[in-house]
């Protein structure tokens, strides 16, 4: 059920189950001519009776809220057409085309796809992946009234006023709202507290892992008072982003180290001789959708690395290859 967090915003917890995340924090903004709802959760049965349920608990319908979108990931986007119904669905003009334009998804898709393959991910466990993966099954379906949110857009809810901040790494067009008058920040899944944000590879951004740390900076640099994140509890933010920026370069020291050792092999071999937080004898025990999280943020620290010439790539007999330089 919805939890009052002050006047007028609410938090609605939305399970995602079987999902090491555990829930989404959906949060709605009630106004008098315009509700506001951040983020839905999965376009799945679960998710969907537990959004609808603290809507209802507050006097809202379907129908009844415009949708604002930290970001395009399914645990966030799954329900925002059934949820706005007509009204708009805001996310940022980078990550829009993922969500709202197939030909757009199936790219993105492709070209991920070949990446992993070019650094020794199994075909075998990509097609496994297809179909079970949350991030496709999951994900809204087409059509939708998107509107395309740029960098410093201000929106009107509640009385409050919120600025877009667009804070891009976790996605090309991850979004941070924030109410400068009150000091509270939604930080999406920019910034989290007891879970490490994923970072991995997207065809669109060539530096994922530096540009994600160049919005870690930016974000740590506000007079927060209050961040609401998108999973989990809230907690202090100046001193979760000097654990986080500490946490990547202890991860970027750990990928040189094993490249030393290991000359000659792609992420999916150097992933397997990184340390990762999963309860699996080894690496080749890992379930097939941790694996794929795993080697993603491999080789968002591997390219981060090359790009600043402490690491040299090969893609030979397109087979991608990692030495220390
Ligand atoms: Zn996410």
């Amino acid at each position: 059920m919805p939890e009052e967090i002050i006047d007028r915003i609410y938090r609605i917890p939305v399970p995602l189950p079987g999902n090491p995340l555990k829930e989404l924090n959906a949060y709605l903004i009630k106004g008098g001519g315009r509700n506001l709802l951040i983020d839905t959760g999965f376009r799945q049965p679960a998710c969907r009776e537990a959004l609808f349920a603290g809507l209802r608990a507050l006097g809202l319908r379907r129908g009844e809220v415009e949708v604002l979108l930290t970001h395009l990931h399914s645990d966030h986007s799954g329900l925002a057409p059934e949820a706005a119904r007509d009204r708009t669905i805001y996310i940022s003009a980078a990550d829009r085309p993922t969500l709202d334009d197939l030909h757009a998804r199936q790219v993105h898709w492709d070209e991920l796809e070949a990446r992993f393959q070019e650094e020794g991910f199994p075909r075998r466990l990509m097609i496994r992946l297809q179909d079970a993966n949350p991030a496709r099954s999951m994900a809204p379906p087409m059509g939708g009234r998107y509107e395309s949110l740029q960098d410093g857009r201000v929106l009107e809810a509640g009385g409050f006023r919120l600025q877009c901040l667009l804070m891009p790494g976790h996605t090309p067009g991850q979004m941070c709202f924030w109410m400068e008058e009150q000091g509270i920040l939604f930080s999406g899944d920019h910034v989290l507290f007891d879970i490490t944000p994923n970072i991995t590879v997207w065809p669109q951004m060539r530096d994922a892992l530096g540009t994600y740390l160049d919005s870690l900076r930016k974000i740590g640099g506000l007079p927060v008072r209050l961040t609401l994140p998108g999973h989990r509890k809230p907690g202090d933010l100046h001193q979760r982003v000097a654990q986080l920026l500490e946490h990547h370069h202890r991860r970027l020291d750990e990928a040189l180290s094993v490249v030393k050792a290991n000359p000659g092999q792609g992420a999916y071999g150097i992933a397997g001789r990184m340390t990762w937080k999963i309860r699996a004898s080894s690496w080749e025990d890992f379930p097939a959708a941790q694996k794929w999280f795993a080697v993603g943020e491999c080789m968002s620290h591997l390219d981060y690395l090359t790009l600043r010439g402490l690491v040299r790539k090969t893609t030979e007999g397109g087979k991608a290859a990692y030495y220390a330089v």
